[in-house]
């Protein structure tokens, strides 16, 4: 490709965030020629796989051009803010791989100035005290189709608006009596211009400010003045605020602001089968569908993390997922194949048994026990290799073995060779049952001639398992998990997205058998168990003596074999 047609490519790869912002800087329209964007959350629950798109987006933006990305907790609503979620989100944003540096932020620490400027609106006129309650707002307000209509306090004198508004702010009137509302416009056919309210009188305490204020901002009046006071440049957010926007550019351009930032949108992560809201998933919580927000089942960071997925295999989801106007469904196997293309890099392969079959080597010395070499990562030569130890006793996993096997069964039947990964050839020779007829054990001869993987005469055998010596087995829990809805979108079809829910999204296998190197396995190692998935040891419930492994994602890639079939 020439250079100009690798810049015409490049140009075509920008997303439209980009490509704005390519544009602001290349006019001198941004000061210091400096991008600022701040990821905002608000601290009422943990975040989701959702979020993680704003934050790459907002993040990535900022280490792409050089510029910074701040962390605002929008803490506006002193109701539902908790301390946990807060700690939780400054965790969660730094095992992505980012970073804010200096710049953190609550919108609490503008309370100071959001009520100097709203005094200033008063002053000036721009904005009146409204005694009309709750309802009655809304029913001024009109609708879609029709005007609102003036509030009766609409013309109340400046002084008394003062007044008013300070008395509020003492403390001296109930929740609900009062509240500061902007002079703008009840015709506009903006619903957010109908002279939205500015500040509620709330009487909750906030875990930073304390019982200082008795007033709190709203959203609408909060969130553009916190980005014109960090100087933010590009203030990134959703498609469902693309009508808040006039009443965005309206707060930043009240006198006395001096900076203007912009409001983009971009259409938000929807994934199938998956929920995304911060309220829902803490209804799953609260009800006891799930052991709590990181339940590795949960569209949580606190979630996917304890899963076993990696902030790399993550942030590749993002950038696949791409950025765009248009809100669509992303497919979840994407999110699968993301993992898997990932874990088959870093994962360290070992054998484990889900559901264990006694094989008994019948020709193999008593006590004895071999150890062989077994490479950590066949995609990766340097992650080395480790011993593991070869017995007379091993376990297999059941369904390795058919005492009368289906046509084209390679694995373990009566007569049959097969392979032992790393180990030797063995031939099944007897199978011995219960009182019930359930096969408790198979006999098999082995090949002392065979180990390393084939035979001097070079036969042939077709199947190969992993296994694990039987006295040198650690027994472990491991947890199998399912999507935790049935519904591409929950709720749709049903009406309740409880309805949609997969009751088999978690089989614990309490009795699994481990090659013996999983002892020292912890929380945060990438795990592949030969032949059934990648796995990662629970970060709350593993314990060296009782060990927990969770299923991160089976081997099976259905994305990619949907990608081939549908030629994508
Ligand atoms: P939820 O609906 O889950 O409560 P939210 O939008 O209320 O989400 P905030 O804490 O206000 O959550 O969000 C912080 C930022 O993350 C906002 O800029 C918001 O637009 C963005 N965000 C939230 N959900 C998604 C999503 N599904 N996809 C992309 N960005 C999202
Ligand atoms: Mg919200």
């Amino acid at each position: 490709m020439e250079a100009k047609d690798l810049e015409k490519k490049e140009e075509r790869s920008l997303n439209f965030l980009e490509r704005i912002i390519e544009d602001d800087l290349a006019n001198g329209r941004v000061p210091n020629n400096t991008i600022v964007t701040r990821f905002p959350p608000e601290p009422n629950g943990y975040l989701h796989i959702g979020h993680i798109k704003s934050i790459c987006i907002n993040f990535g933006l900022a280490e792409k051009y050089g510029g910074r990305c701040h962390l605002r907790l929008d803490d506006t609503n002193p109701e539902k803010e908790e301390l946990e979620y807060i700690e939780a989100i400054q965790h969660d944003i730094t095992w992505l791989g980012f970073d804010w540096g200096d710049y953190l932020y609550h919108a609490s620490d503008y309370y100071g100035q959001f009520y100097d400027i709203a005094v200033n609106l008063i002053k000036d006129g721009k904005a009146y005290i409204d005694s009309l309650s709750a309802e009655q707002i809304r029913e001024y307000r009109g609708t879609l189709t029709t005007p609102g209509k003036n509030s009766p306090d609409r013309d109340r004198p400046i002084a008394e608006n003062l007044r008013l508004f300070e008395e509020m702010r003492a403390g001296k009137h109930a929740e609900g009596t009062y509240v500061l509302r902007a002079k703008l416009d009840m015709a506009s056919p903006n619903l957010n211009m109908r002279d939205p309210t500015l500040y509620r009188i709330k009487f909750a305490h906030h875990p930073r400010t304390g019982d200082v204020w008795c007033i709190y901002p709203m959203y609408d009046y909060s969130h553009p003045i916190s980005d014109a006071i960090e100087g933010i440049t590009h203030s990134i957010c959703t498609l469902e605020f693309e009508d808040h926007r006039p009443a965005y550019d309206w707060a930043t351009s009240i006198d006395g602001i001096d900076h203007t930032p912009r409001q983009y949108e971009f259409a938000r992560l929807n994934i199938s089968y998956m929920l995304m809201s911060k309220r829902r998933l803490l209804n799953l919580v609260k009800l006891g569908v799930v052991s709590g927000w990181n339940d590795p089942r949960m569209p949580t960071i606190t979630g996917i993390r304890r899963r076993g997925y990696s902030p790399e295999s993550l942030r590749d989801f993002v950038d696949r997922v791409g950025v765009a106007k248009v809100e669509s469904l992303v497919d979840y196997n994407l999110l699968e194949f993301c993992a898997r293309e990932d874990l088959n890099k870093r994962a360290k392969r070992v054998m484990a048994v889900l559901d264990p079959l006694k094989v008994v080597i019948i020709n193999y010395p008593q006590d004895k026990t071999e150890w062989f070499d077994a490479d950590n990562n066949p995609e990766d030569p340097e992650a080395g290799t480790r011993s593991i130890p070869f017995s007379g006793e091993i376990f297999i996993e059941r369904e390795d073995f058919m005492e009368v096997p289906i046509k084209g069964y390679h694995r373990l039947y009566p007569g049959n060779e097969i392979r032992l990964k790393h180990a030797y050839y063995i031939t099944c020779t007897d199978v011995l049952k219960d009182d019930e007829g359930n096969i408790t054990e198979v006999h098999c001869t082995y090949d002392p001639e065979s180990q390393g993987g084939t035979t001097p005469d070079r036969r042939r055998v077709r199947g190969t398992s992993h296994w694990v010596s039987a006295k040198h087995a650690i027994t472990a829990e491991v947890r199998l998990y399912d999507k935790l809805f049935l519904a591409e979108i929950p709720g749709e079809a049903t009406g309740d997205y409880l309805d949609d829910i997969n009751p088999d999204s978690l089989v614990t296998l309490d009795n699994c058998k481990l090659e013996p190197s999983l002892q020292e396995a912890k929380p945060g190692e990438y795990l592949q168990f030969i032949r059934t998935g990648y796995f990662m040891a629970d970060a709350i419930d593993h314990k060296t003596s009782q060990p927990v492994f969770n299923r991160t994602v089976s081997l099976r890639d259905s994305w990619s074999k949907k990608v081939k079939k549908q030629n994508l």
